[in-house]
């Protein structure tokens, strides 16, 4: 890591009460790097950067990140989690059934009205989860490439019971 960007991370998780190690400094690296990577894209990442680095650790590394607020865990119905550093903005996510690549996608209208549960029931809301499952332009129009990620989990539910939408988003 270019020494001004690991010392710029290493203030971020100071600042986030994270105590600083190579290896979380290395998670960081790879997942700024590659947005929506899995757990396991992480950590042959993570080794190639530091050399021995065990799995468990890189995991750790993960989910310490992770319940600080440094990087956010995508959990896409049938596949495995994928995690992103842009965080606390509450966009949204569109994943290819095809390639499973997944990008990033602003809030559907305006700054954060999928905030607004149609029935909020009580609960006091602080995150809209949302995926739209589609194809990608390459799936599309055939010029894909091999999958990206194989899936390690039994194929995924019908399209109508795969949604992971936490509550309704209203369209306005
Ligand atoms: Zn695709
Ligand atoms: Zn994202």
């Amino acid at each position: 890591m270019p020494l001004e960007a690991s010392v710029r991370t290493a203030a971020i998780l100071r600042r986030h009460g994270v105590h600083v190690t190579a290896q979380r400094l290395a998670v960081m690296r790879a997942v700024s790097e590659r947005p929506h990577s899995t757990a396991d894209e992480i950590d042959k990442a993570v080794r190639a950067d530091l050399g021995a680095v065990s799995r468990q650790a890189v995991y750790d590394a993960l989910t310490t990140l992770t319940d600080k607020g440094l990087l956010r865990r995508i959990r896409p119905a049938g596949y495995p989690a994928r995690y992103e550093d842009r965080v606390g903005d509450n966009h949204h996510h569109l994943i290819c059934r095809t390639c499973t690549r997944m990008v990033d996608v602003d809030c559907a209208v305006g700054a954060t009205p999928c905030l607004t549960a149609a029935d909020e029931s009580g609960y006091e809301v602080d995150e809209a989860e949302v995926i739209y499952w589609g194809r990608c332009p390459e799936c599309v129009s055939g010029t894909s490439v091999a999958p990206a990620i194989e899936s390690t989990q039994p194929p995924p539910p019908k399209p109508s019971q795969r949604t992971t939408k936490k509550e309704k988003d209203r369209r306005v």
